[in-house]
């Protein structure tokens, strides 16, 4: 293992989890961060989980440690780790023998580390671990209680008494806001679709003024398997959320767009204006997809590799019991599909679509295609 760095802080500036920073560090795409699914157990059942469907009652056994130490000691150039489930804090088993021995990890070797959770378990769990956090990433798409109360659980067979879902909603603020005074850089995630769509406003502020957030992320919802009883929205109807968002948002909090199906080729003067403003918005970014572009994903239990965690699309495309990351990740970049996404425009910073986007929004745009025209038209070779 390579010896602790100092870690700045994560800001507007400094975004370990933006792939373009490896296109500026090593001038090609790279494998920087390691996604950990650490437990398929969870005291909710949201129904845009991403793996809300494959949730299990008990852990299997995880690999040994020394496995996944070794792997992580094979890439040269780990910035980041990111630690999700299922609820990684829900299980104290799994705190013990996965979570904690990779918080160290990172922590020894100065790696940036983001949870994903849904905050809503007892607060000494998440101090416990607060020293050992970068970004404590939650999703907040609850316009409303009821909302929080059905499609929170929404796939679970045996509904909770709503009296007992709503502990959870108060436990989940009280906790951000707790932990966002006690210094942890607490970011939630809406995502944009029918359902958040009449309650952006009402989201945005509750995570500003109740959760007291670092940083409210937005991500459009794209149609995988986890979330087909949530509808999409079309790309017009997109825009024009994006567009209320930046009315309607808190200046001095951070809003970081991710994934979002709007790009610089596209011939669209609307689009394009969009991009402009979005770029010269007081506190907000635009990251490039990390998915296969800088991060793989390691299932502990089983120790299958996938490009996203919407790993249906692509499916299993190894195992760590083979293979290192580093030569999986060099053989995902050389497949037919990686290399029909992977395009790179330097002039945006921008490195394309993800497969999610291209089928939803461009399933008839070539992307490498819109590259060659747009390094000509940008002097770019
Ligand atoms: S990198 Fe790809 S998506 Fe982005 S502007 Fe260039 S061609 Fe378009």
């Amino acid at each position: 293992m390579t010896t602790s760095k100092i870690k700045q802080a994560i800001s507007i500036y400094n975004d370990p989890w933006e792939a373009y920073n490896d296109i500026k560090q090593f001038d090609q795409l790279t494998l920087s961060n390691v996604e950990f699914t650490t437990t398929n157990l969870c005291n909710m059942r949201c129904s845009h989980c991403a793996v809300g469907y494959t949730l299990q009652t008990k852990d299997p056994d995880p690999l040994p440690m020394n496995l996944i130490y070794q792997r992580l000691d094979e890439i040269p150039n780990l910035r980041t780790m990111s630690i999700t489930g299922g609820e990684p804090m829900f299980s104290k088993k799994s705190i013990n023998n996965v979570v904690k021995p990779l918080l160290k990890y990172a922590h020894q070797r100065g790696i940036y580390v983001q949870m994903n959770s849904n905050l809503t378990l007892p607060q000494d769990r998440y101090l416990e671990i607060a020293e050992y956090i970068d970004v404590m990433h939650i999703s907040h798409n609850w316009g409303t209680i009821q909302e929080f109360a059905e499609v929170g659980f929404g796939a679970m067979k045996k509904q909770p008494p709503l009296k007992a879902k709503l502990k959870l909603y108060e436990q989940m603020l009280d906790n951000a806001s707790t932990l966002s005074d006690q210094g942890m850089f607490v970011s939630a995630e809406t995502m944009l679709n029918q359902n958040t769509l009449p309650h952006l406003e009402n989201i945005h502020k509750e995570i500003v003024n109740d959760m007291k957030c670092s940083r409210h992320e937005v991500h459009p919802m794209y149609p995988a398997d986890f979330a087909s009883q949530l509808n999409v929205l079309s790309l017009k109807d997109m825009k024009q959320a994006i567009h209320h968002l930046l009315d309607i948002r808190d200046k001095n909090t951070w809003m970081l767009f991710g994934t979002l199906p709007i790009y610089p080729c596209i011939n669209d003067e609307n689009d394009q204006l969009l991009l402009e403003r979005l770029r010269n918005e007081k506190n907000v970014t635009v990251r490039n997809d990390p998915d296969g572009r800088s991060r793989l994903n390691v299932n502990v239990f089983s120790g299958d590799v996938i490009v996203t965690d919407f790993g249906d699309e692509n499916g299993t495309i190894s195992n760590i019991k083979n293979d290192k990351l580093t030569d999986v990740f060099d053989a995902w970049l050389s497949t037919d599909l990686a290399k029909s996404l992977n395009c790179h425009c330097e002039a945006f910073q921008c490195l394309g679509p993800n497969v999610l986007v291209k089928n939803m929004y461009y399933p008839n745009t070539n992307f490498r295609e819109n590259e060659i025209t747009m390094h000509t038209e940008h002097s770019f070779q």
